[in-house]
């Protein structure tokens, strides 16, 4: 049976990379279909539901500075909102909000559905429809065939699915949803690489049932954050506390004397769990000679009892899960309302996908999400983006576009991806990109928002909006290096405790702001003028006086690699000679031995600060 329509871009999965996938090939123009097993369950937050946190903003502001939907989700969602890093450099500060996970997967179900050119279809994929080695559409669980230019897959944590709660375990995507079988018992037909990862959750816990008193409470950060350049803190729901306690003791002896219970210790599990959000079985091992953890206790929503306790993922046995968890103070009589569970799902070798994430061996498939080795909502809905934007112009015969590592954490992400792969489930840290003080949270739109307009994701009201702003940054830029303070003026006499220097020669005010003693609202303040410039132009205006001199500095780096990539690598280049080279890339370079720069930076797991070693290298010896 044949849909009644043809479309030129298919996007398999209603999770985070799907619908940001669907969205921007529809902004684009392009007609397209959101295919996903339940309508319902759009833009459902699988585990925690929080968005952001260090690396992780990051990645969600330049999905906003792409027209995408997350942050302006999260806005509407937020009911705890944190600064992280806040008197850290610029580089790595970031924002994470505590949503409500009912109003975060409504506002992600309302962006879906009032977009233009989006139509979605609730039922299974359950095959491909392939033409040699091009993908034509998809077949779903009913027989219907929906023929395509482009087809996107993002089908999570799902394909092959399966749930581990101690020594039991069955068949699905996540708790309470089906997984998908014959879809992936299909892809490990075609000629793509298949691995196993698997994840955990820990068990929610009725907050009628925890002695709050017990507990340390933390309220969100004031100002408010906002996650999306578009969006403002009158966005924002009620604002309600986490709270922290701790495991203790008798919680580790329980768990260590459990062990042999839980599905991952006893040899149930074959696939790689994430390092950096790892279980409680894990920590207890891992780091043995702690008696504690700290766990954050984060309320799921406004209207409901449920609780996540952040930090006690698990797959042991229920029975364990309570015996343990009465043991954290506030929680001596905790009620569970889900228990704690592990999944392992098949994923895809990402060294098989071009950076454009369109595979090297089906032409046309476009691979985003946790099905690429990665884990969280943000590393998901970045690829989801990029894979969405690039099926759409697939479709329409355009060029297909991706940002370097230079330009974005998604530059960085998917680079990371495709160059290297994965072995455990990859999230993305502040320290995975070279460049830190360009790839800022606060500066997403402004290395973005002009490529999306062109690329055609970025709406009008963005575009004026973004424009005013950076129109703002000018001026003010500009007005800071033409205004002076004189010596003995009563602006200087204000400004004199602070940087006594005021007093004896005359200062530029963007000559002050770049002195550490002094920050933009002091200067401001001296002025005698009303002064009404919107706080993100004053913090871009601070950022790039003060780090001017390290900004100009990665630039030139970034513009040297460019200048040399044709240096040649001479033959009698002692590879074991270059500093700084992990063995790993050392026989790699061995094994290779690449003519020029450009041909040693394309080698799978020569990362860039490699390349820059080997450069230096060779203009020191050579
Ligand atoms: P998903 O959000 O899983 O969405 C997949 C979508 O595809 C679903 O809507 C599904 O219905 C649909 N679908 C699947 N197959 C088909 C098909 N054949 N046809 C049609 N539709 C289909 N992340 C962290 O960062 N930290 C954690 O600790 C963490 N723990 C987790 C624990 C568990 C138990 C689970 C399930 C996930 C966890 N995650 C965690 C991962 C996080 O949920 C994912 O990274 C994120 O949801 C990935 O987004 P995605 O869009 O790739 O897939």
């Amino acid at each position: 049976m044949k849909f009644p329509k043809n479309y030129d871009v298919v996007v398999i999965g209603g999770g985070h990379a799907g619908t940001e996938a669907a969205l921007a090939a529809a902004r684009t123009g392009s007609n397209t279909l959101l295919l996903t097993h339940n309508i319902d369950t759009v833009g459902v937050m699988s585990c925690n539901p929080a968005i952001g946190g260090i690396g992780k903003s990051h990645l969600v502001k330049e999905i906003d500075a792409l027209g995408g939907a997350m942050a302006k989700a999260t806005d509407l969602a937020g009911i705890q909102w944190r600064t992280l890093n806040s008197r850290k450099g610029p580089a790595v500060r970031a924002t994470r909000a505590q949503a409500d996970r009912a109003l975060y997967r409504s506002a992600i179900r309302n962006i879906v559905e009032s977009q233009d050119n989006l139509d979605v279809f609730a039922q299974g994929a359950d095959d491909l429809i392939l033409q040699g080695e091009r993908v034509i559409g998809v077949k779903t669980e009913t027989g219907i065939e929906i023929h395509a230019k482009s087809v996107v897959l993002t089908a999570g944590t799902f394909l092959n699915g399966k749930i581990h709660v101690g020594q039991d375990n069955y068949a699905g995507g996540r708790m309470g949803d089906q997984p998908s079988v014959s879809l992936a018992e299909r892809l490990r037909e075609l000629p793509i690489r298949t691995g196993r990862l698997k994840t955990g959750t820990p068990a929610r816990i009725d907050a009628r049932s925890v002695d709050f008193s017990k507990m340390i409470e933390q309220p969100g950060d004031t100002p408010l954050p906002v996650m999306s350049y578009m969006g403002s803190v009158a966005d924002h729901p009620q604002q309600v506390s986490c709270y922290i306690t701790h495991t203790t003791e008798q919680t580790h002896d329980i768990i260590r004397a459990n062990l042999g219970r839980s599905a991952m210790y006893s040899g149930n599990i074959e696939g790689t769990g994430p390092r950096y959000c790892p279980s409680i079985e894990d920590k207890i091992t891992r780091f043995a000679d702690k008696d504690s953890h700290q766990i954050f206790v984060e309320p799921e929503g406004l209207n409901s009892y449920e609780l996540y306790p952040n930090g006690i993922s698990t797959s042991l046995p229920f029975d364990v899960q309570v015996e343990f968890i009465h043991t954290m103070q506030g929680f001596e009589n905790a009620h569970l309302t889900r228990p704690g569970y592990a999944i392992e799902y098949d994923f895809y070798n990402p060294q098989d996908l071009k950076h454009s994430l369109e595979s090297k061996y089906i032409e046309n498939l476009f691979f985003a999400g946790q099905i690429n080795g990665t884990t969280g909502y943000e590393e998901a809905g970045a690829q989801g983006l990029l894979a969405g934007l690039n099926a759409a112009k697939k479709a329409t015969g355009e060029e297909l576009w991706y940002p370097r590592r230079d330009e974005a954490y998604i530059g960085v992400l998917v680079d990371d991806l495709i160059t290297m792969g994965t072995k455990e489930p990859y999230r993305m840290f502040t320290s995975r990109a070279e460049y830190r003080l360009l790839l800022r949270e606060d500066n997403a739109d402004a290395r973005l928002t002009a490529k999306g307009r062109e690329l055609g994701l970025v709406d009008d009201a963005r575009w004026q909006a973004f424009s005013e702003k950076q129109e703002s940054i000018a001026q003010e830029q500009q007005r800071l290096s033409t205004t002076y303070i004189q010596p003995n003026s009563a602006q200087a006499k204000s400004l004199e405790a602070k940087l006594p220097q005021v007093l004896s020669r005359e200062f530029s005010l963007k000559d002050l702001l770049k002195r550490p003693e002094l920050n933009y609202s002091d200067i401001v303040a001296a002025l005698p003028t009303e002064h009404d410039i919107a706080e993100d132009v004053q913090e871009q205006v601070e950022i790039s006086v003060k780090y001017d001199g390290y900004i100009q500095r990665q630039q030139q780096e970034i513009e040297s690699l460019r200048r040399h990539e044709n240096m040649a690598l001479p033959a009698t280049l002692d590879i074991d000679a270059i500093g700084g080279l992990s063995n790993e890339v050392k026989q790699k370079l061995k094994e290779v031995q690449p003519e020029t720069l450009a041909q040693a930076s394309r080698i799978s797991g020569v990362t860039p600060a490699a390349v820059s070693m080997l450069m230096i290298h060779i203009k020191k010896h050579n």
